[in-house]
Protein backbone atom coordinates (compact mmCIF):
# COMPACT_ATOMS: atom_id res chain seq x y z
CA UNK A 1 0.00 0.00 0.00
CA UNK A 2 1.57 3.42 -1.11
CA UNK A 3 2.72 5.30 1.96
CA UNK A 4 0.33 8.38 3.27
CA UNK A 5 1.18 9.85 6.57
CA UNK A 6 -1.46 12.42 6.05
CA UNK A 7 -4.77 11.96 8.37
CA UNK A 8 -8.48 13.53 8.94
CA UNK A 9 -8.83 14.44 12.62
CA UNK A 10 -12.71 14.42 13.95
CA UNK A 11 -12.04 17.38 16.39
CA UNK A 12 -14.28 18.70 18.75
CA UNK A 13 -11.71 20.64 20.70
CA UNK A 14 -12.30 18.64 24.23
CA UNK A 15 -9.43 17.00 25.69
CA UNK A 16 -9.71 13.40 24.22
CA UNK A 17 -9.38 15.07 20.07
CA UNK A 18 -6.98 17.40 21.18
CA UNK A 19 -4.34 14.37 22.45
CA UNK A 20 -5.42 12.46 19.46
CA UNK A 21 -4.11 15.04 17.04
CA UNK A 22 -1.34 16.54 19.09
CA UNK A 23 0.14 12.67 19.65
CA UNK A 24 -0.23 11.74 15.42
CA UNK A 25 1.68 15.77 14.86
CA UNK A 26 4.38 14.22 17.49
CA UNK A 27 4.44 11.43 14.75
CA UNK A 28 5.19 13.53 12.06
CA UNK A 29 1.42 13.09 10.51
CA UNK A 30 0.21 15.93 8.46
CA UNK A 31 -3.30 16.77 10.06
CA UNK A 32 -6.56 18.30 9.25
CA UNK A 33 -9.60 18.58 10.79
CA UNK A 34 -13.11 17.72 10.66
CA UNK A 35 -15.99 19.26 13.40
CA UNK A 36 -19.13 18.27 13.22
CA UNK A 37 -22.05 20.18 14.89
CA UNK A 38 -26.01 19.45 14.33
CA UNK A 39 -28.83 21.29 15.67
CA UNK A 40 -29.03 19.75 18.82
CA UNK A 41 -25.41 20.53 20.27
CA UNK A 42 -25.88 22.03 24.08
CA UNK A 43 -23.05 24.23 23.48
CA UNK A 44 -23.80 28.47 23.74
CA UNK A 45 -23.00 30.42 21.20
CA UNK A 46 -19.95 32.04 22.72
CA UNK A 47 -18.73 28.76 23.96
CA UNK A 48 -19.53 26.11 21.16
CA UNK A 49 -17.56 22.95 20.16
CA UNK A 50 -17.31 24.69 16.93
CA UNK A 51 -15.46 27.47 18.38
CA UNK A 52 -13.65 24.97 20.85
CA UNK A 53 -12.55 22.79 17.52
CA UNK A 54 -11.16 26.20 15.80
CA UNK A 55 -9.39 27.14 18.70
CA UNK A 56 -7.66 23.86 19.27
CA UNK A 57 -7.34 23.88 15.08
CA UNK A 58 -5.27 27.22 15.84
CA UNK A 59 -2.90 26.13 18.88
CA UNK A 60 -2.09 23.01 16.88
CA UNK A 61 -1.66 25.12 13.30
CA UNK A 62 -4.08 22.50 11.56
CA UNK A 63 -6.86 23.18 8.78
CA UNK A 64 -10.19 22.94 9.86
CA UNK A 65 -13.61 22.03 8.05
CA UNK A 66 -17.27 22.46 9.85
CA UNK A 67 -19.76 19.98 8.51
CA UNK A 68 -23.36 20.23 9.28
CA UNK A 69 -24.37 16.78 10.49
CA UNK A 70 -28.26 17.33 11.56
CA UNK A 71 -29.76 15.86 8.12
CA UNK A 72 -27.72 12.81 8.46
CA UNK A 73 -28.89 12.60 12.58
CA UNK A 74 -32.59 13.30 11.68
CA UNK A 75 -32.32 10.72 9.16
CA UNK A 76 -30.90 8.21 12.04
CA UNK A 77 -33.79 9.27 14.58
CA UNK A 78 -36.39 8.41 12.09
CA UNK A 79 -34.49 5.19 11.15
CA UNK A 80 -32.47 3.68 13.91
CA UNK A 81 -30.62 0.48 12.74
CA UNK A 82 -28.67 0.12 16.44
CA UNK A 83 -31.89 1.85 18.27
CA UNK A 84 -31.49 4.31 21.14
CA UNK A 85 -29.88 5.83 24.36
CA UNK A 86 -31.54 6.79 27.15
CA UNK A 87 -33.29 10.00 25.18
CA UNK A 88 -33.62 9.90 21.34
CA UNK A 89 -30.30 9.39 20.58
CA UNK A 90 -28.95 7.03 17.80
CA UNK A 91 -25.87 7.37 18.88
CA UNK A 92 -24.28 4.18 16.93
CA UNK A 93 -26.12 4.85 13.64
CA UNK A 94 -25.41 8.41 14.00
CA UNK A 95 -21.11 8.18 14.81
CA UNK A 96 -21.20 5.81 11.62
CA UNK A 97 -23.03 8.23 9.42
CA UNK A 98 -20.25 10.87 10.44
CA UNK A 99 -17.46 8.38 10.11
CA UNK A 100 -18.51 7.92 6.13
CA UNK A 101 -19.03 11.88 5.91
CA UNK A 102 -15.47 12.08 7.65
CA UNK A 103 -14.06 9.31 5.02
CA UNK A 104 -15.38 10.55 2.25
CA UNK A 105 -13.79 14.28 3.19
CA UNK A 106 -11.09 11.72 3.72
CA UNK A 107 -10.77 10.51 0.21
CA UNK A 108 -11.49 14.07 -1.56
CA UNK A 109 -8.58 15.63 0.06
CA UNK A 110 -6.15 12.55 -0.40
CA UNK A 111 -5.42 11.78 3.46
CA UNK A 112 -4.72 8.03 4.20
CA UNK A 113 -6.66 7.66 7.66
CA UNK A 114 -8.86 9.09 9.99
CA UNK A 115 -7.95 9.56 13.80
CA UNK A 116 -10.09 10.32 16.54
CA UNK A 117 -10.24 10.63 20.43
CA UNK A 118 -12.32 8.03 20.93
CA UNK A 119 -11.62 6.02 24.29
CA UNK A 120 -12.38 2.40 25.20
CA UNK A 121 -15.14 2.04 26.85
CA UNK A 122 -15.47 6.16 27.78
CA UNK A 123 -18.82 6.19 26.49
CA UNK A 124 -21.69 3.45 27.22
CA UNK A 125 -23.55 3.55 23.68
CA UNK A 126 -20.56 4.49 20.93
CA UNK A 127 -17.65 3.80 22.62
CA UNK A 128 -18.19 -0.06 23.58
CA UNK A 129 -15.48 -1.96 22.25
CA UNK A 130 -18.14 -3.80 20.33
CA UNK A 131 -19.63 -0.35 19.05
CA UNK A 132 -16.63 0.57 18.05
CA UNK A 133 -16.16 -2.60 16.00
CA UNK A 134 -19.16 -1.40 13.96
CA UNK A 135 -18.71 2.22 13.61
CA UNK A 136 -15.83 0.72 11.65
CA UNK A 137 -17.49 -1.55 9.47
CA UNK A 138 -20.75 0.12 8.55
CA UNK A 139 -19.28 3.00 7.97
CA UNK A 140 -16.67 1.39 5.42
CA UNK A 141 -13.70 2.16 7.05
CA UNK A 142 -12.06 -0.43 8.67
CA UNK A 143 -8.80 -0.56 9.50
CA UNK A 144 -8.39 2.86 8.85
CA UNK A 145 -9.53 4.61 12.18
CA UNK A 146 -6.66 5.18 14.36
CA UNK A 147 -8.05 5.57 17.96
CA UNK A 148 -4.40 7.06 19.70
CA UNK A 149 -5.62 6.86 23.18
CA UNK A 150 -6.80 3.40 23.40
CA UNK A 151 -4.75 1.45 20.19
CA UNK A 152 -3.09 -1.08 21.91
CA UNK A 153 -6.40 -2.04 22.98
CA UNK A 154 -7.18 -2.30 18.86
CA UNK A 155 -5.76 -4.85 16.79
CA UNK A 156 -3.32 -2.96 14.66
CA UNK A 157 -4.61 -0.60 11.89
CA UNK A 158 -3.77 -0.36 8.28
CA UNK A 159 -1.06 2.67 9.37
CA UNK A 160 0.00 0.99 12.07
CA UNK A 161 0.64 -2.60 10.24
CA UNK A 162 2.16 -0.71 6.94
CA UNK A 163 4.46 1.37 9.26
CA UNK A 164 2.93 5.12 8.27
CA UNK A 165 2.67 5.84 12.47
CA UNK A 166 4.59 4.36 15.11
CA UNK A 167 2.03 1.81 17.56
CA UNK A 168 4.56 1.93 20.49
CA UNK A 169 4.12 5.28 20.53
CA UNK A 170 0.28 5.42 21.11
CA UNK A 171 -1.74 4.60 24.42
CA UNK A 172 -4.06 2.00 25.93
CA UNK A 173 -6.31 3.68 27.95
CA UNK A 174 -9.66 2.39 28.67
CA UNK A 175 -12.76 3.74 31.04
CA UNK A 176 -14.37 6.48 31.87
CA UNK A 177 -11.85 8.37 34.83
CA UNK A 178 -10.55 10.99 32.99
CA UNK A 179 -7.21 11.04 34.94
CA UNK A 180 -4.99 8.85 32.15
CA UNK A 181 -6.15 11.62 29.82
CA UNK A 182 -4.94 14.52 32.21
CA UNK A 183 -1.45 13.02 32.78
CA UNK A 184 -1.07 12.54 29.07
CA UNK A 185 -1.95 16.00 28.64
CA UNK A 186 0.68 17.10 31.38
CA UNK A 187 3.43 15.11 29.65
CA UNK A 188 2.73 16.23 26.07
CA UNK A 189 2.34 19.67 26.64
CA UNK A 190 -1.78 19.22 25.99
CA UNK A 191 -2.26 22.64 28.56
CA UNK A 192 -5.78 25.16 27.22
CA UNK A 193 -8.54 22.69 26.79
CA UNK A 194 -12.28 23.01 27.79
CA UNK A 195 -14.36 21.59 30.88
CA UNK A 196 -16.52 18.30 29.08
CA UNK A 197 -19.55 20.56 29.47
CA UNK A 198 -20.71 20.39 25.77
CA UNK A 199 -23.14 17.55 24.75
CA UNK A 200 -26.21 16.55 22.77
CA UNK A 201 -29.78 17.44 23.27
CA UNK A 202 -30.61 14.05 22.08
CA UNK A 203 -29.86 12.47 25.88
CA UNK A 204 -32.05 14.86 27.80
CA UNK A 205 -35.29 13.17 28.17
CA UNK A 206 -37.59 16.03 28.54
CA UNK A 207 -36.10 17.32 24.78
CA UNK A 208 -36.32 14.07 23.14
CA UNK A 209 -40.40 13.77 24.40
CA UNK A 210 -41.10 17.06 22.57
CA UNK A 211 -38.96 15.96 19.42
CA UNK A 212 -40.85 12.61 19.45
CA UNK A 213 -44.02 14.39 19.29
CA UNK A 214 -43.17 16.62 16.65
CA UNK A 215 -41.67 13.97 14.71
CA UNK A 216 -45.15 12.55 14.85
CA UNK A 217 -46.81 15.10 13.64
CA UNK A 218 -44.37 15.84 11.12
CA UNK A 219 -41.70 13.60 9.94
CA UNK A 220 -39.65 16.00 8.18
CA UNK A 221 -39.49 19.38 10.20
CA UNK A 222 -38.23 21.95 9.51
CA UNK A 223 -35.24 23.46 11.27
CA UNK A 224 -36.91 26.46 12.96
CA UNK A 225 -39.58 23.88 14.19
CA UNK A 226 -36.57 21.98 16.28
CA UNK A 227 -35.07 24.90 18.04
CA UNK A 228 -38.46 25.97 19.19
CA UNK A 229 -38.48 23.27 21.14
CA UNK A 230 -35.47 24.27 22.97
CA UNK A 231 -37.02 27.03 24.62
CA UNK A 232 -40.69 27.77 26.53
CA UNK A 233 -43.18 25.89 28.11
CA UNK A 234 -44.95 23.64 26.11
CA UNK A 235 -48.31 22.66 26.57
CA UNK A 236 -51.04 20.53 24.31
CA UNK A 237 -54.32 21.65 24.11
CA UNK A 238 -57.36 18.84 24.07
CA UNK A 239 -57.12 19.07 20.76
CA UNK A 240 -53.66 17.76 20.56
CA UNK A 241 -52.46 21.41 19.04
CA UNK A 242 -48.66 22.56 20.56
CA UNK A 243 -48.94 25.79 22.75
CA UNK A 244 -45.72 27.36 23.26
CA UNK A 245 -45.55 29.99 26.71
CA UNK A 246 -42.48 31.40 27.00
CA UNK A 247 -40.86 31.91 29.82
CA UNK A 248 -39.49 35.40 29.92
CA UNK A 249 -38.94 37.90 27.61
CA UNK A 250 -35.55 36.94 25.75
CA UNK A 251 -37.66 33.67 25.32
CA UNK A 252 -40.31 35.58 23.86
CA UNK A 253 -38.18 36.66 21.32
CA UNK A 254 -36.79 34.46 20.16
CA UNK A 255 -39.68 32.10 19.68
CA UNK A 256 -41.53 34.87 18.25
CA UNK A 257 -38.16 34.68 15.54
CA UNK A 258 -38.52 30.68 15.17
CA UNK A 259 -42.50 31.35 14.39
CA UNK A 260 -43.48 30.09 10.64
CA UNK A 261 -46.12 30.56 8.67
CA UNK A 262 -48.93 28.63 9.73
CA UNK A 263 -48.28 29.92 13.81
CA UNK A 264 -50.35 32.06 15.72
CA UNK A 265 -49.10 34.77 18.25
CA UNK A 266 -51.05 35.86 21.20
CA UNK A 267 -50.61 38.14 24.04
CA UNK A 268 -52.61 39.63 27.15
CA UNK A 269 -53.53 43.48 26.09
CA UNK A 270 -52.61 45.75 29.01
CA UNK A 271 -50.84 43.33 30.77
CA UNK A 272 -46.81 42.69 30.38
CA UNK A 273 -46.64 39.01 29.55
CA UNK A 274 -45.22 36.28 27.25
CA UNK A 275 -45.94 36.57 23.29
CA UNK A 276 -47.62 32.80 23.58
CA UNK A 277 -47.29 30.74 19.80
CA UNK A 278 -49.81 28.16 18.72
CA UNK A 279 -48.03 25.90 16.31
CA UNK A 280 -48.92 24.97 13.02
CA UNK A 281 -52.54 25.69 12.69
CA UNK A 282 -53.47 27.24 9.75
CA UNK A 283 -52.16 30.15 6.87
CA UNK A 284 -50.27 32.74 7.10
CA UNK A 285 -51.58 34.38 3.88
CA UNK A 286 -54.45 36.28 5.00
CA UNK A 287 -54.91 38.80 8.20
CA UNK A 288 -56.01 38.04 11.49
CA UNK A 289 -57.92 41.53 11.22
CA UNK A 290 -61.95 42.10 11.82
CA UNK A 291 -62.13 38.17 13.45
CA UNK A 292 -66.02 37.65 13.70
CA UNK A 293 -66.13 33.69 14.38
CA UNK A 294 -67.44 33.00 17.66
CA UNK A 295 -64.06 32.37 19.40
CA UNK A 296 -63.07 35.68 18.97
CA UNK A 297 -66.18 36.91 21.22
CA UNK A 298 -66.46 33.86 23.68
CA UNK A 299 -65.46 33.82 27.34
CA UNK A 300 -62.57 31.86 27.44
CA UNK A 301 -62.11 28.52 28.96
CA UNK A 302 -61.79 24.89 29.23
CA UNK A 303 -65.78 24.82 28.20
CA UNK A 304 -65.41 26.27 24.47
CA UNK A 305 -66.54 24.06 21.83
CA UNK A 306 -64.40 21.77 20.37
CA UNK A 307 -65.82 22.01 16.90
CA UNK A 308 -63.13 22.66 14.43
CA UNK A 309 -63.91 26.02 12.74
CA UNK A 310 -61.94 28.36 10.55
CA UNK A 311 -61.09 30.63 12.88
CA UNK A 312 -62.47 34.46 12.12
CA UNK A 313 -60.68 35.62 9.23
CA UNK A 314 -57.25 34.46 9.49
CA UNK A 315 -57.30 31.67 7.55
CA UNK A 316 -56.45 29.48 10.82
CA UNK A 317 -57.84 25.85 10.53
CA UNK A 318 -57.90 25.85 14.50
CA UNK A 319 -60.58 24.41 16.85
CA UNK A 320 -62.16 26.46 18.99
CA UNK A 321 -61.03 24.69 22.28
CA UNK A 322 -57.41 25.17 21.17
CA UNK A 323 -58.12 28.79 20.99
CA UNK A 324 -59.49 29.62 24.28
CA UNK A 325 -57.13 27.19 26.31
CA UNK A 326 -54.42 28.69 24.51
CA UNK A 327 -55.68 32.10 25.61
CA UNK A 328 -56.60 31.19 29.11
CA UNK A 329 -52.89 30.55 29.46
CA UNK A 330 -51.44 33.24 28.08
CA UNK A 331 -53.78 35.11 30.26
CA UNK A 332 -52.48 32.96 33.32
CA UNK A 333 -48.70 33.64 32.63
CA UNK A 334 -49.30 37.45 32.31
CA UNK A 335 -49.07 39.84 34.83
CA UNK A 336 -52.96 40.09 34.78
CA UNK A 337 -53.25 36.51 36.22
CA UNK A 338 -54.84 37.80 39.39
CA UNK A 339 -57.80 39.84 37.09
CA UNK A 340 -61.22 38.24 36.79
CA UNK A 341 -61.38 38.27 32.75
CA UNK A 342 -58.12 39.50 30.44
CA UNK A 343 -58.08 40.92 27.09
CA UNK A 344 -56.31 38.29 24.80
CA UNK A 345 -55.22 39.43 21.14
CA UNK A 346 -54.00 37.22 18.52
CA UNK A 347 -53.00 37.19 14.74
CA UNK A 348 -51.10 35.05 12.67
CA UNK A 349 -47.61 35.14 12.30
CA UNK A 350 -46.36 37.08 9.61
CA UNK A 351 -49.33 39.26 9.67
CA UNK A 352 -49.87 42.77 10.94
CA UNK A 353 -49.89 42.72 14.95
CA UNK A 354 -51.54 45.96 14.94
CA UNK A 355 -54.60 44.60 13.16
CA UNK A 356 -55.19 41.57 15.22
CA UNK A 357 -58.75 39.93 16.48
CA UNK A 358 -59.66 39.62 20.44
CA UNK A 359 -61.03 37.59 22.86
CA UNK A 360 -61.59 37.30 26.80
CA UNK A 361 -59.91 34.80 29.11
CA UNK A 362 -60.29 33.70 32.30
CA UNK A 363 -56.73 33.52 34.23
CA UNK A 364 -58.33 31.42 36.94
CA UNK A 365 -59.06 28.88 33.91
CA UNK A 366 -55.52 28.93 32.64
CA UNK A 367 -54.41 28.10 36.32
CA UNK A 368 -56.52 25.19 36.01
CA UNK A 369 -55.24 24.34 32.39
CA UNK A 370 -51.64 24.66 33.01
CA UNK A 371 -52.48 21.49 36.19
CA UNK A 372 -54.65 19.79 33.73
CA UNK A 373 -53.08 20.05 29.97
CA UNK A 374 -50.23 17.45 29.02
CA UNK A 375 -46.92 19.19 29.23
CA UNK A 376 -43.84 18.35 27.75
S1 LIG B 1 -24.67 12.05 21.66
FE1 LIG B 1 -25.82 12.95 19.93
S2 LIG B 1 -24.24 13.75 18.53
FE2 LIG B 1 -23.21 12.32 19.95
S3 LIG B 1 -23.24 10.36 18.89
FE3 LIG B 1 -25.06 10.40 20.19
S4 LIG B 1 -26.70 11.18 18.87
FE4 LIG B 1 -24.74 11.66 17.86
Amino acid sequence: MKKNRKAIALLSGGLDSRLAVKMMLDQGIEVEAVNFVTVFCTCTAKSSCKSEARKAAEDYGISLKVLNATDEILEAIRNPRHGFGRGLNPCLDCRISMFRRAGKYMEETGAGFLITGEVWGERPMSQRPDALRTIEKESGLDGLIVRPLSAHLFEPTIPEREGWIDREKMMAIEGRSRKPQMQLAAEIGVNDYPCPAGGCLLCDRNFAARLKSLLAEDPHPAIAEIQSLKLGRLLYSSAGRRIMIPRDEEESKRLSALARPGDLFMEAKGHMGPTAVIKNVGSSETSGADAGGSAATSKAGASGSAATSKAGASGADIDESTLLEAAALTARYGQGREEKSVTVAWWPAGGDSAEHSTLMASPADGWKLAESLRRE
